[in-house]
């Protein structure tokens, strides 16, 4: 490990799309530093060309990664997607309109469990970003399912 300060080059990495049906619900988009592996996670609604919206932090590279997070919509709520940096052990707020499924734990894995309880979230569902790029996941079923491009044989 260096201790010198990285002066990033992001390049991009790629995109998830996130589809219900046949309509984007956002597009996760991530920027990776050819130097040392730092990203940065943009965050996108259908229409919006702007680079700029929906920024969010940079990560610089340690522990943590970058987690996708999707929730099923309910009631007159659609469903949504966010984008958090965490490690595991760490406990993460999200906001989606579940009871019980808006604090979770981060599992060795980068899988969010519950907090109540330690269990598997039923109306949220997780994937690390870099196992997502590339690819697309549909919500118009439950659970959603990853699609990439890089498909693995067998
Ligand atoms: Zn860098």
């Amino acid at each position: 490990m260096s201790t010198t300060r990285c002066v990033h080059d992001l390049r991009y990495a790629g995109a998830l799309n996130v589809m219900q049906g046949e309509e984007v619900v956002k597009i996760v988009e991530a920027w990776r530093c050819r130097r040392c592996g730092a990203t940065k996670v943009g965050l996108r609604g259908p229409g919006i060309v702007t680079s700029t919206e929906g920024l969010l932090d940079l990560l610089e590279p340690g522990d943590a990664r970058w987690i996708v997070v999707l929730w099923r919509g309910v009631g007159g709520i659609p469903p949504d997607v966010t984008a958090v940096a965490a490690k595991p052990g760490d406990v993460v707020k999200i906001e989606t309109p579940h009871e019980g499924e808006d604090e979770f734990i981060v599992d060795s894995d980068y899988r969010l469990r519950r907090r109540l309880d330690g269990g598997e979230p039923e109306s949220v569902k997780s994937f690390q970003l870099d196992e997502a790029l590339t690819g697309w996941i549909d919500l118009a079923e439950w659970p959603p399912r990853l699609f990439t491009l890089k498909r693995h044989s067998g």
